[in-house]
């Protein structure tokens, strides 16, 4: 039900910002007759509905007073990706040492609160932690966009208006009971927020008040935000006890052709077809209580291999693409103190992590081209630059920055 959150959003990579977010005076004066960012009649029809009259005039009110159309969360409703980010470098700046570190000071400083949601919730804090740091940088990024205008702006413009009017009403409850001040209310284009990005529905659903002040608050209080991810994966049926699945070895010219995560065999069968765990050791004692698996090939037969256990599911319930899901159990694993994967990504190219996206900017910007600040985002700008750079270099003009890059252009310094 997080679909919209920001993580899912760098998966997706939208490039099509550039310059659709300035509108020309032209397009402004042709649209003035009817007062496009006004959106008064459309509240007054959704709160004259059901739903709409069992929010108070109060709220409406404070809500709702000020709103007018956000031009920017339109163009984000349409934008295309320009391409889809390859799974390494999606894991490659998802899964950085940076975010390994801070997962694991940060899991230490708060080791009590989720030592008791995992007593409560029965899932694995590591996964909890994974999801508190690829969703919001533990809380650090968690969207600046005003949650009541984006899905007020969703709800009366745009495709799939009836799904973000149950999203806005849901916000509006959320207003109305206290948990959220309107002028607190920040977060995804969207509508997603808080340190785990959960949209108005699921957090009225599924958000806990874990340290009893009687809020929920998972904007502003750890304990309530890590406790609520927790209480959504135990509903989207985390198994206790057992894993998310293993990376492992397949025997020389298996069919892969049939398979597919969904596909679940019994962990017996995989055995019996020759897979075993990647360093070639049998698959055995750590999968006896998972009963079914399904093989996941994220980059096809000749990248890294895994069976996925029920909790993988549960995890893609939280953010449904199997990208994102992969990143949340590696970086689990990883914080766990597991090694990297094993296998390496079909690439002869592999991707940069933020630390690395931060000295290629540096590099171009060295270079001469204005990048702005060194961010670790990959910015239009950032991507005009590397064009430029692969194209002086003779390399193939992909405007997707890796190592390649990286190396040629500290060699060039
Ligand atoms: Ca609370």
């Amino acid at each position: 039900m997080n679909r919209w959150s920001n993580a899912r959003l760098v998966a997706r990579l939208a490039v099509a910002l550039s310059c659709s977010s300035i509108v020309s005076p032209l397009h402004a004066q042709a649209q003035r007759g009817p007062r496009p960012n006004d959106l008064s009649a459309c509240m007054a029809r959704l709160r004259a509905t059901p739903a709409g009259r069992r929010i108070t005039a109060e709220t409406w009110r404070r809500a709702t007073a000020t709103l007018t159309v956000d031009t920017r969360v339109l163009q984000q409703l349409d934008a295309q990706p320009e391409f889809k980010l390859p799974i390494w470098d999606y894991l490659a700046v998802m899964v950085d040492d940076e975010r390994i570190d801070d997962g694991r000071r940060f899991m230490a400083e708060h080791r009590v609160t989720f030592a008791a949601l995992e007593r409560r919730y029965g899932v694995d804090p590591h996964v909890v932690a994974a999801i508190w740091g690829i969703e919001s940088n533990f809380g650090r990024g968690m969207g600046s966009y005003d949650v009541l205008r984006s899905l007020a702006t969703l709800s009366c413009k745009g495709r799939r208006q009836a799904y973000f009017r149950r999203e806005f009403l849901a916000a509006l409850r959320i207003v109305q009971k206290g948990d959220v001040a309107p002028d607190a209310f920040r977060g995804s284009w969207a509508g997603a927020f808080g340190q785990v990005q959960f949209m108005p529905g699921s957090f009225e659903w599924l958000a806990v008040d874990f340290d009893g002040d009687g809020r929920r608050d998972i904007l502003h209080t750890i304990p309530d935000a890590l406790a609520s991810a927790a209480n959504y994966l135990r509903h989207a049926q985390w198994r206790r006890g057992e894993g998310w699945g293993i990376e492992v070895r397949l025997p020389a010219d298996f069919d892969v052709s049939a398979e597919g995560r969904r596909v679940k065999r019994p962990v017996s069968t995989w055995i019996a077809r020759g897979l075993t765990r990647v360093d070639g050791t049998p698959l055995d004692a750590s999968l006896a209580v998972a009963t079914e698996a399904g093989l996941h090939l994220p980059a096809g037969p000749l990248g890294p291999a895994f069976l996925a256990l029920a909790n993988f599911s549960a995890i893609y319930r939280y953010n449904a693409s199997e990208a994102y899901t992969l990143a949340i159990a590696h970086l689990a694993d990883r914080l766990r103190g597991a090694p990297p994967l094993v296998t390496a990504w079909p690439t002869d190219d592999p991707g940069l992590s933020r630390a690395e996206r931060r000295e290629l900017q540096q590099l171009l910007a060295a270079r001469g081209h204005d990048i702005g600040a060194p961010s670790g985002v990959l910015t239009t700008r950032t991507r005009a630059a590397v064009e430029r750079e692969q194209l002086r270099l003779g390399m193939a003009m992909t405007g997707r920055p890796g190592q390649r890059l990286l190396r040629a252009l500290r060699e060039s310094r």
